[in-house]
């Protein structure tokens, strides 16, 4: 075997410290800076983040992991599988940014969820006139490029079967995983190349096979990997599972000469290895993903039950970094208790060589590190924050009260009375655009140029204004449109105790998109009520009813780092019990309508089938918990998006919201079909519009989406609205589409 090392991460974040990236390259695409400058700032960024790792005491450090947009289209543009369309693209950034953003005539590819994590990847097309060939520049240079640092380089790139079982077939061609035979050849020969520019090992990412998409994953990597590791001349090869457990993946890799496999045993938990007699096992014991401190003690425990297991044992993350901040640093505001639970990405490298040198060297010789990691770990047990006895027997009791609102009809009949609507109403998901003007208020109060009192003012001035176009416009169901809103999951984190916003806890969404996740640490208790003012001040200005504006515990808990030390299911309990008081608050206050938005209910669903269904129930129960707290007379609204639904279709149903709006512009009201295939009786408003585009639709377009939605759906049971939130939108767009949305409603009204 090649020299084994002892302490790796399986890749790290590349926005920088302070999304210096993220600025370089919108200002590359805005035309501020050229090529060269760009590459000058992303070189900077690579050569700082690799002199910290080898600083921190990795004896392996990957390579490669830097990307302009996405480490998936990097594989694309490596194996020459860029979409033609973008060929004609002369300079070779600008076509890599062409497939990922698109032009003025160049659609760009599609972009979906990178498992089942909050980044984004763009899903490769791979057609029949799809040609692999190796481009391995990128690769190369940052090998040297690390090299020429001295640092110990191991390149990293997507295996092949992980880069067609997540990219897509189109004009007609078969599935792209059929064509592995053709990919080998490629990846024999960059491993040659990779070996004569000096990389020992290589670490090839294959977290596909953590999951059920392929059912024949063991074979396929064995097959593929039998291959590889035949190639006559090549680096170590390191096999990278990671986002749970191999299963039967591992004794299959076993079986192959390659050299090491990284197992994940953070998501994939305690396993039993065998089989590594003459290999390397990279074992991954600090979380990459979430942003707890590593139990050090714990974590040694089971590297001490794993050598013996291997030829080698090396200390990494579970995954890349890239999904967690760059460093506790900046995070100044936190008080002491819990900036010592929390370790960011510097931290957790910090950690792996902690681990990786009581392993080599003895506990005694990290004894001070043992111990602050004990101290932690006992002042997180013990703090008051983490348990509050009140709101878990307040639980307790609602649960015990049962989840259940009145049948559906009399609910309806309940609602009917009450809100007096035409057939088919029309109304919209709640955001309007975020305006220069909210923006600018928004950092004048962040920079203490302006007053809460005065901030809220202008928030009001921004409601009328938003309240006066919808009546304007002649719409049924209003909203305040969102405008003191942040974020829609950041905005509630900051008013529930147990959790906290961070300062510069910036990870990439995908491109140049950061988000900030808050961070739930203690059980959740809502202070006051948080969105009643807004509400009820918008209620004031028009006869029409307005929706109350809520998000659902499932989309807070998706878009939030969670506490690890309790079931996910019991924390979206308690943020559902929140979110429920909100509700009966508003419906005390008078508003008769109240949405609690989901759009992240697909996201959290686990990567294996047989964890769906118990994931899928609890995500519902902790909806209707929130939801079934009003009276039958008060509509309870939902609304999805970001996905195709066939795997949680059932559970849309249960939900059992009395209107669901669901985006189906872009797939042509097919999830109506859908839900009519399980019997979904309550309402339904299709989107009738994409609002991801700035293109104005006419009202033509929506009166043919509305007939073919009626072909699935009775009047009486449906609703009109665009396909998601406005936020993003220009105010002109918003006013001539929702115009045109309104006509299209009138005149199907009047003639079916
Ligand atoms: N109510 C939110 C909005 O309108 C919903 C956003 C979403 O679905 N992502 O912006
Ligand atoms: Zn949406």
């Amino acid at each position: 075997m090649s020299t084994p090392f002892t302490a790796t991460i399986l890749g790290a974040p590349r926005i920088g410290p302070n999304r210096e990236l993220k600025r370089a390259v919108e200002r590359y695409w805005a035309g501020r800076i050229d090529r060269a400058a760009l590459e000058e700032i992303a070189a900077g960024l690579r050569r700082d983040a690799l002199s910290e790792l080898t600083r921190a005491g990795l004896d392996s450090v990957p390579v490669n992991t830097f990307s302009y947009y996405d480490q998936f289209l990097d594989t694309a543009a490596l194996l020459g599988a860029l979409p033609n369309r973008v060929r004609g693209v002369a300079d070779d950034l600008d076509r890599y940014f062409a497939a990922a953003r698109g032009t003025a005539d160049i659609a760009p590819l599609e972009m979906t969820k990178w498992f089942d994590t909050n980044y984004h990847y763009l899903v490769p097309e791979i057609g029949p006139d799809t040609a692999f060939t190796l481009h391995p520049e990128k690769v190369l240079s940052e090998l040297k490029e690390a090299r020429s640092q001295g640092v110990p380089a191991r390149p990293v790139i997507i295996g092949p079967i992980t880069f067609l079982a997540l990219s897509k077939a189109v004009d007609g061609a078969g599935a792209p995983i059929e064509r592995l035979g053709e990919l080998l050849p490629l990846y024999t020969d960059l491993l040659g190349r990779l070996a004569d520019a000096g990389a020992e090992w290589v670490q090839v990412d294959e977290p596909v096979l953590v999951t059920d998409i392929l059912d024949n994953g063991p074979e396929l990597a064995e097959q593929v990997y039998t291959a590889l590791a035949g190639a006559a001349k090549r680096p170590a090869i390191l096999v990278a599972t990671y986002f749970g457990e191999p299963g039967a993946v591992l004794p299959a890799l076993a079986r192959t000469q390659i050299e090491g496999v990284a197992v994940d045993f953070v998501a994939g938990g305690d396993q039993s290895i065998s089989g590594l007699a003459d290999k390397l096992l990279v074992a991954g014991v600090v979380d990459g993903r979430n942003i707890w401190r590593t139990d050090l003690h714990a974590a040694l425990a089971r590297l001490d039950g794993l050598v013996g297991s291997a030829a080698a044992v090396a200390v990494s993350t579970s995954c890349s970094t890239l999904h967690v901040p760059y460093s506790l640093e900046s995070e100044t505001e936190l008080d002491d208790a819990l900036r010592s639970w929390l370790a960011f990405g510097a931290e957790k490298v910090e950690e792996v060589a902690t681990l990786a040198t009581a392993l080599r060297s003895g506990r005694d010789s990290v004894a001070a590190e043992l111990e602050a990691s004990s101290r932690a770990v006992a002042s997180r047990v013990r703090d008051p924050r983490l348990h509050n006895d009140e709101v878990r027997t307040r639980l307790d009791a609602v649960l015990a009260g049962g989840l259940g609102r009145g049948p559906a009809v009399e609910r309806r009949k309940a609602q009917d009375a009450r809100l007096d609507l035409p057939s088919l109403p029309t109304t919209t998901i709640g955001s309007f655009p975020q305006t220069v003007e909210i923006r600018k208020a928004r950092a004048a109060l962040v920079g203490g140029e302006i007053d809460e009192t005065e901030y809220t003012n202008r928030m009001k001035a921004e409601v009328e204004t938003v309240i006066r176009l919808q009546e304007d416009l002649g719409l049924d169901v209003l909203v305040h449109g969102e405008p003191e809103r942040n974020d829609m999951v950041q905005y509630f984190a900051e008013q529930l105790d147990g959790f906290f916003a961070t300062k510069n806890g910036w990870v990439q969404s995908y491109g140049s998109r950061c988000v900030r996740p808050p961070v739930l640490f203690g059980d959740v208790t809502r202070r006051q009520p948080m969105t009643v003012d807004w509400a009820t001040y918008a209620q004031t200005l028009t006869d029409k009813p307005v929706k109350g504006m809520l998000t659902g515990p499932v989309t807070i808990l998706a878009w939030s780092f969670v506490r690890d030390d309790q079931p996910l299911a019991d924390s979206a309990n308690q943020v559902a019990l929140a979110i429920r008081d909100e509700t009966v608050d508003l419906q005390s206050a008078g508003i008769a309508i109240i949405q609690v938005d989901e759009p992240a209910l697909r996201e959290l669903l686990p990567l294996r089938d047989a964890d769906k269904a118990a994931y899928l129930k609890w995500a519902v129960d902790a909806f209707r918990l929130s939801t079934s707290g009003v009276s039958d007379a008060t509509q309870i609204h939902t609304h999805l998006c970001y996905s195709e639904f066939g795997e949680v279709i059932g559970a849309i149903a249960d939900l059992d919201a009395d209107v669901t709006s669901i985006e189906a512009a872009r797939s042509h009201m097919e999830v109506l079909d859908d839900l009519n295939g399980i019997g979904f009786a309550n309402s339904v408003g299709p989107g009738v519009y994409d609002i991801h585009s700035p293109r104005v639709p006419t009202a033509d377009e929506m009166v043919t989406s509305l007939r073919h939605a009626l072909g699935a759906v009775p009047a009486e049971r449906l609703w009109v609205n665009p396909d998601c939130g406005l936020k993003t939108r220009k105010t002109d767009e918003v006013t001539e589409s929702l115009r045109h949305m309104v006509q299209a409603a009138r005149l199907v009204r009047a003639t079916g």
